[in-house]
C-alpha cells in the first residue's frame, strides 16, 4: 500500500512533469473504484486551472478554482504520464484519466480498485478529509499538541501515533522505526512517555518520513512510479523486519493492534 512518502512521491512527480496547469477533460474510463466515480468530476474540470497540486495525508489534491480533485491510490494505484502521441490503448484496469491543455494525459490504473477520485467543493469538510489528523512534517505536530493527547491515554505509544485521526501518514514501517531510534518500546503506554521522550520521538517521526521522501519511498510490490517502472529503491531499515539490531541483540516481534512490531529490548526502554 502506497504509504504517505509514495504519495508525498507521486505528488513531486506530478509537479515535476505536467507543464500545462489547465485540464481539457476528465474522462471516466471504468467507475468501479472503492466509491464508483461521481460523473460530475468531468463536468467540474472541464477546461479549469490547476492552482495547486499537493498532499494531505495519503490524498493527491488538485487544487482548482472551483474546488478540490481528490485522489487516493487505494493498495494499487498507479499514475501514469502520457504525451498524448504516445498513449497506448486502454488497460484492463485503467479508471480514468486526466488530459491537459498541451495534450499531455495522467492516468490512473487500479488493479485491486480500493483507490478513489472524488469532487469537494470545501475541502476541510469533506468525509475523507475531516478527521484527518496534523500532517508529521507540519509544525502542528509538535510537542504541546501530542502530549495534551498522550498524558491521559493508556493506548500503546505505537497505536497512538499511527492513529490517523490524530497524526496522518505514520505507517506501521515508519512507526516502528522512529520508536526504535527514539529508544522506546512500542507497546509503552502512551500516558508513561516523558515529555523529553516526546521530543526526541516527534523529531525522529519527522526524521523517518523526511528520509524515506529523499530516497523516493520504501520498496512496494504493487507500486510503480509515475512513469510506469517498477519499485523505489529500498530505505535502509534499522530495526523493520530485522533479525539483530545494530548492538547485536535479537530484535523482538510483537503483535501491536494486529500489526507486527519489531523493537530491542537492549536498545529500548
Ligand atoms: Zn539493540
Amino acid at each position: 500500500m502506497p504509504e504517505l512518502p509514495e504519495v508525498e512521491t507521486v505528488v513531486r512527480l506530478i509537479n515535476k512533469s505536467i507543464k500545462s496547469k489547465t485540464i481539457s477533460k476528465l474522462t471516466i474510463i471504468n467507475k468501479k473504484l472503492r466509491w464508483p466515480i461521481d460523473p460530475s468530476l468531468s463536468v467540474y474540470t472541464k477546461n479549469k486551472n490547476i492552482l495547486e497540486i499537493y498532499r494531505r495525508g495519503k490524498h493527491i489534491v488538485f487544487k482548482l478554482k472551483n474546488g478540490y480533485i481528490l485522489i487516493h491510490l487505494g493498495m494499487t494505484g498507479i499514475i501514469r504520464f502520457f504525451k498524448k502521441t504516445s498513449v497506448k490503448k486502454i488497460h484492463k484496469h485503467d479508471h480514468y484519466e486526466i488530459e491537459l491543455k498541451n495534450k499531455s494525459i495522467l492516468r490512473y490504473n487500479d488493479v485491486r480498485k480500493f483507490g478513489s477520485i472524488h469532487w469537494a467543493e470545501n475541502i476541510d469538510g469533506h468525509f475523507l478529509i475531516k478527521n484527518l489528523g496534523v500532517e508529521p512534517l507540519s509544525k502542528k505536530l509538535n510537542v504541546s499538541y501530542l502530549y495534551k493527547i498522550i498524558k491521559n491515554r493508556s493506548v500503546s505509544i505505537k497505536n497512538l501515533i499511527m492513529n490517523q485521526n490524530i497524526i496522518v501518514g505514520v505507517g506501521n514501517i515508519y512507526a516502528c522505526e522512529s520508536l526504535h531510534i527514539s529508544g522506546i518500546k512500542p507497546q509503552r503506554k502512551s500516558s508513561s512517555i516523558s515529555t523529553e521522550e516526546l521530543k526526541k520521538l516527534i523529531s525522529n517521526i519527522k526524521l523517518v518520513l523526511r528520509k524515506a521522501i529523499d530516497s523516493g519511498g520504501t520498496t512496494l510490490k504493487d507500486f510503480k512510479k509515475l512513469d510506469g517502472t517498477p519499485g523505489y529503491f529500498e530505505q535502509e531499515l534499522l530495526i523493520y523486519s530485522k533479525k539483530y539490531c545494530r548492538c547485536g541483540e535479537s530484535v523482538k516481534n510483537i503483535k501491536l493492534g494486529g500489526r507486527s512490531s519489531f523493537y530491542c529490548d537492549h536498545c529500548q526502554k
